[in-house]
């Protein structure tokens, strides 16, 4: 498959948007590019005592809403830099469209965690953390888990931080475990998130999801959560999961349960009894309702997206759509609840810890579903009232909520 630049697409689809608002050059220009970028050199020793080199990033993409946020991913695929500049465009898009005043941000290492023991992950953790301290604060930018990091990572970073600066900070970094000043409910909030705008979405088309098919591309934090909530509040049947090693399929419908703790237990989905092998690109063919791209960027290409046959894809991963297939699935009649809005529960309970740790004093999980249910849905009515007050689609109309409000932020502050 031909590679496409994450950061083209970011680009793209925020070139079409200020079009549309009709944006003067001075502010289109501006939001075309991050703020601020951090490039990284770290040496690491290993646990047989050679020293490996890695090498980091740290994105703020726009501040004029708030201190920027988002994930560190620490992964070995291509891109580097320019991936972690459109995941953090998309975090600006993100926290501008769910309404909260936070600007969009986004890390990595480029690593293979696999083949990392946790000595190594805890060494290489607090390695990117002495080394973009100096950008980070609560009041400036705060990271987060993504792909392949854990909250066990978030707290030896947050170590760190407060080790440096020789006092608490525990809002420098969300996702952390709960005994450490983590949220409730910020381990499944991506997911949870996504099955609200799902809900919601399904609400305005008038589908009724209980019992239809579901299939999760990636089962990992936001793909698990995905397959047990999606089951628990729509009522959607497991017909099909994948990970990086390949999937499984069974019409008749999975255990979500039971699919989850066989992941959990042996760290992958193949073997799982009850169920045929299915590849990667099938399992995003499969005739279902519903499609959660749930892994990375870029799965969704022209070459396969007239083959697509969901009714609905739920895209929990970042960029999981390039733009040329966008128009393809939009032509199909498939309805795409686009990555910013649908995976926008994660950074929303990520603001909620925020401001806990700020107030150091904990909320229960009922307030943060609440809370969380309450900013999802009224995310969904502003976009959904967008797609049919200038008849574009769901994606094209997040981005004409976001990129409004992100430009309106740079104008008050006189920035253009
Ligand atoms: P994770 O590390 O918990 O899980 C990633 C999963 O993807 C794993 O199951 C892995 O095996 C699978 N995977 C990797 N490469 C794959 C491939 N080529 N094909 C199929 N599966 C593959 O990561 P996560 O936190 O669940 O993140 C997944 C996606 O969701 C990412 O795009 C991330 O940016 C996005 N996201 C996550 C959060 C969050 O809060 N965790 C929030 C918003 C968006």
């Amino acid at each position: 498959m031909p590679y496409t630049n994450p950061f083209t697409t970011a680009q793209s689809q925020l070139d079409e948007a200020a079009a549309r608002l009709g944006l003067d050059e001075a502010t289109h220009e501006l939001l075309r590019w991050p703020q601020l970028e951090l490039k990284v050199t770290l040496p690491v020793e290993m646990d047989d005592g050679r020293i490996k080199i890695f090498h980091g990033y740290r994105v703020q993409y726009n501040g004029a809403r708030g201190p920027t946020k988002g994930g560190l991913r620490w992964h070995s695929g291509k891109g580097g830099m320019d991936t972690v500049r459109a995941l953090a465009a998309w975090m600006t898009w993100k926290t501008a469209v769910v309404d909260i005043p936070l600007g969009g941000g986004k890390g990595g290492i480029t690593c293979n965690p696999k083949e990392l023991s946790d000595r190594e992950k805890q060494r290489l953790a607090r390695a990117y953390m002495r080394a973009v301290a100096k950008i980070l604060a609560v009041s400036k930018d705060v990271p987060a888990p993504d792909v392949y990091t854990t909250p066990q990572i978030m707290a030896w970073m947050m170590d760190e931080y407060e080790t440096l600066m020789g006092e608490h900070h525990p809002g420098v970094i969300t996702g952390k475990p709960i005994p450490l000043g983590g949220s409730e409910g910020r381990g499944d909030a991506t997911a949870r998130g996504g099955v609200i705008i799902l809900r919601e979405a399904a609400k305005a088309l008038g589908v009724d999801l209980n019992g239809k098919s579901m299939a999760i591309q990636g089962f990992g934090n936001a793909g698990q959560f995905a397959a047990l909530l999606g089951h628990q509040i729509l009522g959607l049947k497991l017909v099909a999961a994948s990970d990086s090693r390949g999937g499984i399929y069974n019409a008749e419908g999975l255990d979500p349960r039971k699919v989850v703790d066989y992941k959990l237990r042996t760290g992958a989905l193949e073997g799982f009894p009850e169920a045929e092998p299915i590849s990667n690109a099938d399992l995003l063919e499969l005739e279902v309702t519903v499609l959660f791209p749930s892994a990375l960027e870029n799965v969704i290409t022209a070459e396969n997206a007239h083959r697509i046959k969901c009714r609905i894809s739920c895209e929990l991963a970042n960029g999981p759509t390039t733009p040329a297939a966008d128009e393809i699935l939009h032509q199909k009649n498939i309805l795409v609840l686009p990555d910013f809005l649908a995976n926008a529960g994660g950074v929303t309970v990520s603001y909620f810890e925020q401001v806990q740790n700020t107030y150091n004093y904990y909320w229960p999980i009922d307030m943060v579903h609440e809370r969380l249910d309450e900013k999802m849905t009224r995310a969904f009515e502003g976009v959904y009232e967008m797609t049919q007050r200038e008849k574009v689609n769901m994606r094209q109309a997040a981005y004409l909520v976001a990129v409004a409000r992100v430009a309106e932020a740079c104008k008050l502050r006189g920035w253009v």
